[in-house]
């Protein structure tokens, strides 16, 4: 057994068991809890979860705008807290562009002057370059009718725009933003979307925090926070059930590697619990008269239970790791499984409904039932 702690190679954004406790007269909240998280160059990430979960806090710790009370947020070769503030906010706003819910551009300055702003800031740019880089990037982003006018003659949508074009202002190789539509009509949401689209394109690394499924669904990954606990992303991906159900299954997921051809599971064994795919790939197999016939494949972000050999109890099955690679597991124990299906309500329904669906393309009713007569 192999455990999978080690974070990968490329990991350009890393955070390692990171603590927020948040202190105030009515008593401590731990507001983060043993984060381990890690992005990688060109990502495009959604953070998800309920109001009040984690996510601004979060984001605040990779952006350096807030500080762990425990545990290490590097980016790149950086390592945050170990800056002074002023160093900080001139690192800060040469690597990062951060786009708030609120946009929390200055009232006094014009659309033009405020996207100037991370420029002069940081010292970035020719002073004689300045203005026209930020024409230019209020033109991409169809805003160049208003650069001399004040943010208040904006209308919102149009205000976050600006808000992104500040972002955008250093080109800063990450894109940082906390819930970017969570307050705009839908066109503009559009919009927007299709913006940090085209930055992913352009190799930005981004991170999102939205409620916005459709955003989510236009993202590479999607990390899942549950009162501030990261759900195992395995898991969320192959569970369709509630984030703090899925929180609760994936702290009783143990990751180990398969070898190649291992057998994980096999009809008539009683112990069966519950695996994850989350490398590598798992043949279902069933028996046959002389050799067994591959019925199925299972990719990385499926799972499969005792459900599934319950559901097609008659034909024989097993699920083994394919014979060309290893398989990285993350796997429920019998006794846990027991429990945690008497614990979490949705968790039985769900998987016995994967189960029915795949029961008819694993085991066809004929198979099923001449296999009944034979066996
Ligand atoms: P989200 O962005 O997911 O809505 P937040 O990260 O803003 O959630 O907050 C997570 C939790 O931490 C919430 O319960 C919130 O009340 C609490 N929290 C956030 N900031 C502070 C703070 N400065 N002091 C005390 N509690 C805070
Ligand atoms: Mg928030």
């Amino acid at each position: 057994m192999t455990p999978l702690t080690q974070p990968p190679a490329n990991a350009y954004i890393q955070l390692s068991q990171v603590n927020k406790i948040f202190k105030s007269p009515a008593g401590a909240f731990h507001a983060l809890i043993d984060i381990n998280l890690t992005f990688d160059r060109g990502e495009f990430t959604a953070i998800m979860g309920k109001s009040g979960s984690g996510k601004s806090t979060l984001i605040n710790m990779v952006t350096g705008i807030d500080h762990p009370t425990s545990g290490v947020v590097r980016v790149g070769d950086v390592e945050l807290g170990r800056m002074s503030e002023g160093k900080m906010a001139v690192w800060r706003g040469r690597a990062m562009g951060i786009v708030f819910q609120f946009f929390q551009l200055l009232p006094t300055l014009s659309i033009l002057e405020n996207t100037m702003l991370p420029m002069d800031f940081c010292n970035m740019y020719d002073r004689a370059e300045r203005e026209s880089r930020a024409m230019d990037l209020l033109r991409l982003l169809h805003l160049d009718d208003m650069a001399h006018k004040l943010p208040a003659a904006l209308s919102g949508g149009q205000q976050q725009i600006a808000a992104i074009a500040r972002a955008l202002a250093n080109d800063p190789p990450i894109v940082v933003a906390d819930e970017p539509t969570g307050n705009l009509d839908s066109i503009t949401e559009k919009l927007i979307l299709n913006i940090f689209e085209d930055l992913a394109s352009r190799g930005k690394t981004i991170l999102i925090v939205t409620h916005d499924p459709v955003l989510a669904h236009r993202s590479t990954r999607q990390v899942f926070i549950s009162d501030g606990e990261i759900i195992n992303e395995t898991v969320a991906h192959a569970l369709s059930i509630p984030n703090n159900h899925k929180l609760k299954v994936s702290k009783a997921a143990a990751p180990h590697q398969a070898a190649p051809g291992a057998v994980l599971a096999r009809q008539g064994a009683v112990d069966q619990g519950m695996i994850f795919i989350a490398g590598g790939n798992i043949q279902v197999m069933r028996q046959a008269k002389g050799s067994p016939i591959h019925v199925h494949t299972l990719h990385p972000g499926e799972c499969f239970s005792q459900f599934d050999l319950l559901e097609t109890e008659a034909c024989g099955l097993f699920f083994s790791v394919a014979p060309d690679a290893p398989a990285d597991l993350l796997e429920i124990s019998y006794e846990k499984f027991n429990a945690l299906v008497q614990e979490i309500p949705t968790l039985e329904p769900a998987l016995r409904r994967q189960a029915a669906e795949r029961g008819a393309l694993y085991c066809p009713v004929k198979t099923r039932k001449s296999f009944w007569r034979s066996g």
